[in-house]
């Protein structure tokens, strides 16, 4: 079963992979979002802020 944890942008809840870990970066389906992954246990995920191009 995936768990999930709530999207920093939308609040939407996010499945998050098995066997996923910190630092991870995943996706919101619903806001496009990409937020990190910064603890497991519970699970939290924050914006990703991404390096300069
Ligand atoms: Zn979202």
């Amino acid at each position: 079963m995936d768990e999930v944890a709530a999207c920093p942008a939308c609040g939407i809840d996010v499945p998050t992979p098995e066997g996923v870990v910190v630092g991870e970066i995943l996706v919101c389906a619903h806001c496009g979002a990409e937020i990190e992954v910064i603890s497991l246990a519970p699970i939290l995920l924050e914006f990703f802020e991404e390096e300069e191009k």
